[in-house]
């Protein structure tokens, strides 16, 4: 049911609450203003007070904010966006740490990396792909969960010396109801016990056929310790990509999700923002869940100021005037009303929702990712 704070609907008519509270007094109901009224009440407390009244429709509100068509002479290709997931201790961390690094220590020696959520390397082939770094936080799940696709390709990675465990079987899953190729790095092959072929074997078990073994699916054997086999495994990554034709308009306003965020205490909210069609520029008015704000500045993920990001490519974005979720969707919008009218709704969908549920539950993908 629509509702509004009576609060709100005072400030929309720019009048004063207690004069919307009398109102409802005389037609015989006591209300505090920070009380939640329906959306016909509200219509005539508006009309009572001189005011006209437009009733927007819920879902009108968000109208036109996303995944508004593209001429297919606007898409150009765009870099894969790479989530990496596996059985706890398979070496997803050190996996992302040592593509990181490795690239880091080739591009600009003694680079300080900072740690933004999600960072852009080059593979060996000369084109961008972008990893997700933070999989044990809830953002994946998040994500999901609001219908965000923010993962091209999943990289799955399986200990050598271990074997298809049971979060490699949850990853294995999730990928498939999400739609989501997988590459299978199979890491530890340093380990004198490493067995690859095991590995291979036990995904077919759960019809994961890897390409030695006559299927589709991209295998490569990589050590995250010895940095062995990273080129080939961005190289796989780069093939994958190719096949799936991966293309944006970079030249529309951009929309994105929201990677990770949090308040920091010199520059206020911090969200890392993964661009995902458009591109988004300084001084653009963004929209993200509840939140919204002008972007002051763009950081990528060495601490680089940028004018701008194009699709695919993650940033800090200073500028918000409170911290969004990891998994909210970002949007550009022209106007700061329009800015207000979409998180002000999202506020009050919020409420509800918050309201309606009680608690929250956590799920297993987001252990998983850790
Ligand atoms: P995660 O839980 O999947 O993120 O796994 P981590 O990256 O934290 O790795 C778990 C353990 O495996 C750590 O002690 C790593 O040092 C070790 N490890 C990760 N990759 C390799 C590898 O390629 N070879 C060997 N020998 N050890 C590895
Ligand atoms: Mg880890």
């Amino acid at each position: 049911p629509e509702t509004i704070t009576i609060q709100e609907l005072a400030n929309r008519m720019s009048e004063r609450g207690v004069d919307v509270i009398r109102l409802l007094m005389k037609q015989g109901a006591m209300h505090k203003i920070t009380d939640v009224i329906d959306a016909d009440t509200a219509q005539l407390v508006a009309e009572e007070l001189g005011h006209a009244v437009k009733r927007v429709a819920e879902s009108d509100v968000e109208e036109g904010l996303f995944d508004t068509p593209d001429l297919e002479s606007d898409l150009v290709s765009r870099p894969p966006v790479v989530t990496i997931m596996g059985h706890v201790d398979h070496g997803k961390t050190s996996l992302l740490d040592a593509i990181r690094h490795a690239n880091v220590v080739s591009g600009e020696a003694g680079g300080i990396t900072q740690h933004i959520g999600a960072y852009q390397v080059t593979a060996p082939n000369g084109l961008p792909v972008t990893f997700i770094d933070t999989p044990g936080h809830a953002a994946f799940t998040a994500m999901r969960a609001r219908g965000a696709k923010v993962t091209d390709i999943v990289v799955l990675v399986v200990a050598a010396d271990d074997g298809v465990m049971p979060q490699t079987i949850e990853a294995i899953h999730h990928a498939r109801a999400a739609k989501v190729p997988l590459i299978v790095a199979i890491n530890k092959i340093d380990k004198p016990d490493a067995r690859p072929e095991r590995v291979r074997t036990e995904l077919l078990q759960h019809e994961v056929q890897v390409e030695s073994m006559g299927g589709e699916t991209l295998e490569i054997e990589v050590s995250a310790k010895q940095k062995l086999n990273l080129d080939k495994l961005l190289d796989a990554i780069s093939l994958q990509a190719e096949v799936l034709d991966l293309k944006a308009n970079p030249t529309r306003s951009a929309e994105g999700t929201v990677i990770e965020a949090r308040l920091d205490k010199g520059r206020g909210p911090v969200a890392t923002v993964l661009v995902q069609r458009g591109t988004l520029d300084v001084g653009d008015l963004v929209v993200a869940g509840a939140q919204w704000g002008k972007v002051r500045a763009l950081l990528d993920d060495q601490g680089q100021t940028r004018q701008d990001a194009g699709p695919s490519f993650p940033v800090e974005v200073l500028g918000f005037s409170g911290t969004p979720e990891a998994g909210d969707r970002v949007a550009v919008v022209e106007s700061e009303a329009r800015a207000r009218e979409i998180t002000e709704y999202r506020e009050r969908q919020k409420r509800d929702q918050a309201a309606a549920r009680g608690g929250s539950g956590r799920s297993s993908l987001s252990d998983m990712m850790s």
